[in-house]
């Protein structure tokens, strides 16, 4: 099995399964509880708390049940608490959508919505920060596109929309950029499953001095932000997963280098993944061979690749149109994406059936 999906899943790491697998035997109590079973098991959750922290900037972690969830809570969250800021919200055209819909939502109830494309603009983070006035309450940016690997320089843009209006709220989805890339914000949203952890956990990071609404109401856990008793043992895989994660750019690189070279000796294919992308996620669209053909044939041997977005199922991408990809190159998008284990072995068994599947399928 060759498995070249990881924007969509990573396979948890064997450091997450087993803390998930020890907290759970060992480590079961409610956070909440007064005993020492719940002591217990608020400590692992602090662990937790204080292993992202110590990849983040200063302020504080909630965990959730995914990147949608933290998402949401970020987005309806600032429309509440800093709605006297103004009505405005900049953001872009290629999100995902479960930052995209909820904006969609608050753009039906009154707000004003500019979404800005990178394929309109040499400087991404400049153009996203002119775009922010004395109205702005949120600007809504991801650090890493999931389907081309575009990556925004959130440092800068931080930077630079605070400049313009310091009352501006920054959120940042860094579900693709968490441990890939330096991070800034008042809220950055992270998922475990994407990082060798599990599904079901996420966590959303609130800078020091910046408030949220919450979107939950219950117990009053995670100080009232996220009620819901504490997944103690999905805390402790993320954990777990945060300090043994291996991904490394210039390994990632390499490896990128060794997959364009092997595609550009292919008449019809054409990258879609500029020098602006992350390196471990490679976009690219073969001419004359629709992505689902491709896909399932290369599944055929076991070879599992997406086509554009895996959120976007069945769909062709709205989101390539963002960075100028014709609907035809888009219908032919094919989405490599690799982890540390990832070897240039496999590259090649992927490039000589992709050469394969062109000769068999091209109209
Ligand atoms: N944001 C980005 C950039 C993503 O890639 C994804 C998952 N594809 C999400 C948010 C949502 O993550 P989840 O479905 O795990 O909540």
């Amino acid at each position: 099995m060759i498995y070249l999906d990881n924007a969509a899943t990573t396979k948890p790491c064997a450091e997450a399964v087993t803390a998930v697998q020890e907290t759970m035997e060992q480590c079961f109590g409610n956070a909440s509880s007064l005993h020492r079973m719940g002591i217990n098991a608020e400590k692992v959750i602090n662990g937790a708390r204080k292993t992202l922290l110590s990849v983040l900037p200063e302020g504080d972690v909630y965990f959730t049940s995914g990147a949608t969830e933290s998402n949401n809570t970020a987005i309806f969250g600032i429309a509440e608490t800093y709605r006297r800021t103004g009505q405005r919200i900049v953001t872009t055209a290629m999100e995902h959508p479960s930052v995209a819909n909820p904006i969609d939502k608050l753009a039906e109830r009154g707000f004003e919505v500019v979404r800005l494309s990178p394929k309109d603009h040499a400087d991404f983070e400049q153009a996203l920060a002119d775009a922010v006035d004395d109205k702005t309450m949120m600007v809504s940016c991801m650090a890493v596109n999931n389907e081309t690997g575009f990556k925004v320089d959130v440092k800068r843009l931080y930077r630079l929309v605070k400049r313009k209006n310091e009352k501006t709220m920054v959120h940042i989805d860094a579900v693709q950029g968490f441990l890939k890339v330096p991070l800034d914000g008042d809220f950055i949203t992270m998922s475990g499953h994407k990082i060798h952890s599990s599904k079901g956990i996420g966590a959303l990071f609130v800078r020091k001095g910046a408030r949220l609404s919450p979107l939950l109401y219950g117990g009053g856990q995670q100080k009232k932000l996220r009620s819901g008793t504490e997944p103690v043992e999905l805390c402790a895989g993320l954990a777990a997963a945060v300090r043994s994660y291996r991904g490394n750019e210039q390994r990632f690189a390499e490896l990128k280098s060794h997959l364009v070279e092997l595609l550009s000796g292919m008449e019809g294919v054409k990258l879609n993944s500029d020098d602006r992308c992350v390196p471990n996620i490679v976009n690219f669209s073969i001419k004359g061979v629709r992505s689902e053909i491709m896909l399932h044939s290369l599944e055929e041997q076991e070879i599992y690749v997406s086509s554009g977005s895996a959120c976007s199922k069945g769909k062709t991408s709205g989101v390539l149109a963002a960075f100028g990809i014709s609907d035809s190159d888009a219908d032919s998008a094919i989405r490599v994406s690799m982890c540390a284990d990832t070897t240039e072995e496999e590259l090649d068994i992927l490039c000589e059936n992709i050469k394969k599947g062109i000769e068999r399928f091209r109209r």
